[in-house]
């Protein structure tokens, strides 16, 4: 890791990066992409030793709204348990009156189940999880350096137990790896046994493009080899790479949580996500 000093924190929309790189290890992660720019070996995480402070200069100037995190690099990487900049951070969204929403794919996140719940009794809180996989093994392979699919389950549940919503990332799904009608199946059993929210799916499939491409395709050799050449002699160079067995899927996705009463339009959900509940949040401060 190295430490850099920022000149902002939060984006337009209350996206908070704090760490910038990622040790997980997913194979298919599109924060590797060129277009990104990162300037540093991926692994190699930058960390914002000021961020800190600019999150409490920014917090005490905006108004209050749903702070989210994760679009780019899971918050709870292991480092997250020496450095504590997300749990600091959270003191911080708790004590201004601010909501909270990340994605992970990590049970660190459990070690905040406090702060988690004051916020959430105070404001609001949804966490994202994603699952591609209801195979653990496979899990270790495409993930192979936070916890399995069967452990972020446990996750869900008990964020259930505490009353905080969650909502799954059900992505992405790799042609001829993780296509299969049984995983989706199992995926959505654990999602209608967690009680999620809301289900988000982009379709069947996965986006490669320059940086995260190369690094996907020397994993593919390691561990399914011939799939490489499969992948481009169908896909070649497109950036979205569709299983063959997207409508399928879909139709099974969009029946079963439709029928479970779990929310499943992509729209829907990000609204759900970045709406700030005024009127409760006020009413709790009277
Ligand atoms: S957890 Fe997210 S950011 Fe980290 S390697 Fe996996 S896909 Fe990339």
């Amino acid at each position: 890791m190295h430490y850099v000093n920022s000149k902002t924190i939060l984006s337009p929309k209350n996206g908070m990066n704090l760490y910038r790189g990622c040790t997980h290890g997913c194979i298919y992660c599109d924060s590797r992409s060129e277009v990104y720019n990162m300037g540093h070996k991926f692994e190699d995480v930058e960390v914002k030793e000021n961020a800190l402070e600019l999150l409490k200069s920014e917090l005490i100037k905006r108004p209050r709204a749903m702070i989210g995190t994760g679009a780019m690099t899971d918050p709870y990487i292991p480092l997250e348990k020496r450095l504590e900049h997300v749990r600091k951070s959270l003191k911080l969204i708790y004590r201004y009156g601010f909501g909270f929403t990340c994605i992970t794919k990590s049970d660190l996140i459990l070690r905040d189940l406090d702060l988690l719940e004051k916020i959430n009794e105070k404001s609001k809180v949804v966490v994202q999880m994603t699952i591609t996989t209801a195979d653990d093994d496979l899990c270790r392979v495409l993930e192979p350096n936070v916890c399995p699919t069967s452990r972020r389950v446990e996750v869900l549940n008990k964020l259930n137990e505490a009353g905080i919503p969650t909502v799954v990332w059900l992505c992405p799904i790799l042609p001829y790896i993780n296509d299969t009608e049984d995983n989706i199946n199992s995926i959505l059993d654990y999602c209608i046994e967690s009680k999620v929210y809301g289900v988000l799916c982009f379709e069947m499939g996965v986006t490669l493009r320059k940086g995260n491409r190369e690094y996907f395709y020397h994993k593919l050799d390691e561990h399914f080899p011939g799939l490489k050449e499969k992948y481009a002699e169908k896909f070649a160079y497109s950036y979205v790479l569709p299983s063959p067995n997207n409508r399928k899927l879909m139709k099974i996705f969009k029946k079963r949580t439709s029928d479970a009463g779990i929310l499943n339009d992509n729209g829907e959900i990000f609204d759900y996500l970045s709406e700030f509940p005024q009127k409760s949040f006020q009413s709790k401060l009277m």
